[in-house]
């Protein structure tokens, strides 16, 4: 990759300095955006920075996190992330999800965390030439220029801290680089977008934890929040904030999607929506065929009960007439041009979800797929600096202004708050006991 840049460098500064014979003779570089050849020129100077990979979940799921039973240096058909597609892709920096289902409470929640996190660290030790870990936008692009894959880590839902700022800060040190408050399900400090509401929003001991998010440089992620969340931690949060894996709602009409009003506000915060490619958050039509799937499978429950082969058998059928509605390329792109016409296209990365996900976008199916999105963005007219900010400089800009928050408040004693104190609820929510 290293000499490969090298090369590349070279003879693009020749072609600029004019050292390459006579001008009229010579044929129009096929490096024009829109092509593929420009998608590569952007991409190798500006990598892909993705917002969201779950690739550490399914290796637990797959081979208890065991890179000797699914190597990650050969092709792994069976999984969208590998280091031969990683290459394809160029994808110079990665956000890995460190997710543990919100199913999990408390300390089953926080230890589940930390195996994650144990992963991601196996992992940069296991592949030294292609990962190194990042904490900062400037370990970012150390990584970049010796061609290897920054790797960071995510938090993925406020239950992987069980309600415990001291955690959080734990986390952080383990290598964190951003949490998202909620996963689908509320905690007891902040509202999902996927639950009843109860909050409307976050606690005052939810304002506390991103206080001291921004506190450690730590990024405020707010996919999988509810609107309310997500304008409560923008109000407070004196750093940009990310949406690290979520789309516009005005393309496709979904909780999980970011709405107009609150992509306004992301521009104000300085902050990043990273386009996700969740088929169901991508094309109406899927959101739709999902909520139908899953009313169906519902009533199919209902009638046949305890026969899991007649279910199967019934759920199978069902999908047979009614095929999923494919999600395309081309809707991503969509997505992007409304969050650049409302946000700006300061305001636009890229969080693929891969290995998050059961089915794929159609031309965007693994992590060497990048190129053919940033080639369709071309081809709409996106400038080379108009895709490279969205292939990974908004990020960084992004990245450095949660970093430059963090050493405004270094004097700022960590925070000793708990939720007990502060919201008068136990860790999970439940009202305290009396005092007698
Ligand atoms: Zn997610």
């Amino acid at each position: 990759m290293h000499a490969f840049l090298h090369v590349r460098l070279v003879v693009a500064s020749l072609v600029v300095s004019g050292a390459l014979a006579p001008v009229a003779a010579q044929p129009a570089p096929p490096t024009a955006p829109g092509t593929a050849g420009g998608a590569a020129a952007v991409l190798t100077t500006s990598p892909i920075i993705d917002g969201h990979n779950d690739l550490p979940w399914e290796m637990r799921q797959r081979a208890r996190y065991d890179f000797d039973r699914i190597d990650i240096a050969a092709p792994q058909p069976q999984l969208m992330t590998d280091l031969p597609r990683l290459r394809q892709g160029h994808v110079g920096g990665q956000f890995w999800s460190v997710y543990v289902p919100a199913e999990l409470q408390g300390d089953a929640a926080v230890s589940a965390t930390l195996e994650q996190i144990d992963a991601v660290h196996e992992m940069v030790r296991r592949y030294p030439d292609r990962f190194v870990l990042a904490r900062t936008a400037d370990d970012v692009e150390r990584a970049m220029a010796t061609g290897k894959i920054a790797s960071m880590m995510g938090v993925e839902g406020g239950h992987s801290i069980d309600s415990s700022i001291a955690t959080l800060r734990m986390l952080h040190r383990l290598g964190a680089g951003y949490m998202t408050l909620t996963h689908s399900r509320n905690v007891p400090w902040a509202d999902s977008t996927s639950d009843d509401p109860k909050l409307g929003g976050i606690s005052a001991f939810g304002e506390e934890v991103v206080r001291e998010m921004n506190r450690l440089g730590m990024l405020v992620d707010l996919s999988h929040t509810s609107p309310e969340t997500m304008a409560d931690a923008i109000r407070v949060s004196r750093a940009p904030v990310i949406f690290s894996h979520s789309n516009a709602r005005a393309v496709c009409d979904v909780p999980r999607n970011v709405p107009d009003a609150i992509l306004r506000q992301v521009a104000g915060n300085g902050g990043i929506v990273m386009v996700t490619f969740v088929p169901g958050f991508v094309s109406q039509d899927a959101a739709n065929y999902s909520r139908r799937a899953q009313a169906q499978s519902q009533l199919l429950q209902s009638q046949f009960g305890a026969d899991k082969a007649g279910l199967d058998a019934a759920l199978k059928a069902w999908r047979t007439t009614n095929p999923e509605p494919r999600a395309t390329l081309a809707q991503v792109a969509d997505h992007i041009d409304h969050i650049r016409k409302v946000a700006g296209i300061d305001h636009i990365g890229l969080g693929g979800d891969f290995d998050g996900i059961t089915s794929v976008v159609q031309g965007l199916e693994h992590v060497g797929t990048y190129p053919a999105l940033i080639a369709e963005l071309g081809r709409r007219g996106y400038s080379s600096d108009d895709l490279a900010k969205i292939s990974g400089r908004n990020i960084l800009r992004v990245m450095r202004g949660a970093e430059a928050t963090a050493a405004t408040l270094r004097s700022t004693a960590p925070s000793l708050k708990t939720i007990e104190d502060v919201d008068h609820v136990t860790r999970r929510g439940q009202p305290l006991p009396p005092v007698r």
